[in-house]
């Protein structure tokens, strides 16, 4: 397998980042992006910082126990959602977590994103399902994606958010997207009768 470079992985996670606050899928200091670097290793986003606003400085390494490799930030509070993820798919790369208005809003109402005759979102995402809820930061909420991890790139947690997992970090930023206009998409369609 052929992973990034430390460096590449901060870059990219620094970019991911810009990216998410630009478009509004974040606000303040919400979200959380990790990129693998080893079998054992990947770099994470600090808590309490804005992702639009992120420096190399900020990131930390974490093995897929949780401990702490590099970096003098504490890392995010949703890093075991991530460590979940990469502790069961030897394909996932980057774990991007988010909190797009639209798709958000589906999660709060403790609805899955389905039932769209929408060919492209079918076969680029299927059906997103909803994780059941757990607080956030919790060992329960990993767990729940544990569960749900193997079979979908992209669930919506409930009543807060979205998960997304790739290939490469950018898949994961584009499953982000993909689901959000999904969830505009399906919304919309709602008000047309
Ligand atoms: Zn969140």
């Amino acid at each position: 397998m052929q992973y990034l470079s430390d460096q590449e992985a901060c870059n990219a996670i620094i970019e991911v980042g810009k990216r998410l606050y630009q478009r509004g899928m974040v606000a303040a200091n919400d979200g959380n992006i990790s990129c693998r670097v080893s079998d054992d290793a990947l770099w994470i986003t600090p808590a309490g910082v804005s992702k639009g606003f992120l420096d190399q400085s900020m990131l930390i390494k974490m093995d897929f126990a949780g401990n702490i490799l590099a970096g003098i930030c504490k890392p995010s509070s949703e890093n075991a959602v991530h460590l979940v993820i990469y502790q069961q798919l030897a394909q996932a790369q980057a774990v991007v977590h988010a909190h797009p208005p639209c798709a958000t809003a589906f999660a709060c109402k403790e609805r899955p994103l389905a039932g769209l005759a929408l060919e492209e979102a079918r076969i680029s995402l299927g059906e997103v399902p909803l994780v059941a809820y757990a607080p956030a930061g919790s060992k329960e909420l990993a767990a729940h994606v544990g569960e749900a991890c193997n079979d979908h790139r992209a669930l919506l947690l409930a009543r807060h958010g979205v998960v997304c997992w790739g290939d490469d970090i950018w898949q994961a930023l584009f499953k982000i997207e993909t689901v959000e206009h999904f969830a505009k998409i399906l919304l919309y369609s709602t008000l047309i009768d």
